[in-house]
């Protein structure tokens, strides 16, 4: 049985999940897993409620703690950069948040490592994720910045807040042709960069601006 919170209402209808799905189409995000995953979370249980009215629009909106849920068609190109040829096993994400990018996520892979530095932001996010009945997800609150190396390599890493440059640590964290999808810059203005670990190098792809909390530093109760 679905609880009170699991239950359709009218802002969060069908209607309007599809009419932000084909927003996200139009913006060119072409994955139908990708696209499914949009269609099927049901977003408004990662906002407050006083919020969920406003949770199919293609807007990030505020979660607490001087904190955000990502913009959809954010989630949706990292979601998808991250998958390589339809697949990844083991991906870390630092930033965990309410767990929106998580959940969408998911299915996509085996196992899901995410790091989050506020530790009531976690507690909230694993419970919203066991609601959902989410199992692969493996939940630690630390600084994200130095990985998690006990768990390493992994074949992708997302970062969901931004850092002026990436942390090193996480590269060493990264399989050969794994994938690392990061926000890289100042506040609020960002680029979204896709970096692929080859044998010999590091290659780095823009996908455009973006505009990301900062990847900050210690930890918070
Ligand atoms: N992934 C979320 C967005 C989270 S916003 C979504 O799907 O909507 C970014 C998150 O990164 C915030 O919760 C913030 O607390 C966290 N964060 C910032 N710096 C961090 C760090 N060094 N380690 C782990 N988490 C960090």
């Amino acid at each position: 049985m679905e609880g009170p919170r699991l239950s359709g209402i009218g802002m969060t209808s069908a209607r309007t999940r599809e009419r932000l799905v084909q927003r996200l189409l139009e913006q060119g995000i072409t994955d139908e897993r990708v696209l499914d995953r949009i269609r099927n979370v049901p977003r408004h249980l990662f906002m407050d409620e006083a919020l969920a009215s406003r949770a199919y629009e293609d807007t990030a909106l505020p979660i607490g703690f001087g904190q955000t849920i990502s913009q959809p068609f954010v989630v949706a190109q990292m979601t998808a950069a991250v998958l390589k040829a339809g697949e990844a096993s083991r991906v870390l994400e630092i930033g965990t948040g309410c767990g929106y990018q998580t959940a969408v996520l998911s299915p996509l892979v085996a196992e899901i490592y995410t790091i989050e530095r506020i530790a009531s932001l976690l507690t909230r996010a694993r419970r919203t994720l066991r609601e959902l009945r989410i199992r692969n997800v493996h939940y630690r609150h630390d600084d994200g910045s130095v990985g998690w190396p006990a768990r390493a390599p992994f074949d992708g890493i997302l970062l969901t807040a931004a850092p002026h440059a990436v942390p090193p640590a996480l590269f060493d964290q990264l399989k050969i042709g794994g994938r690392l999808i990061a926000p890289v810059g100042p506040d609020g203005r960002q680029e979204l960069i896709r970096y692929i670990k080859t044998e010999a190098r590091i290659e780095r792809q823009s996908l455009g601006l973006v505009s990301f909390v900062p990847l900050l530093s210690g930890l918070q109760r």
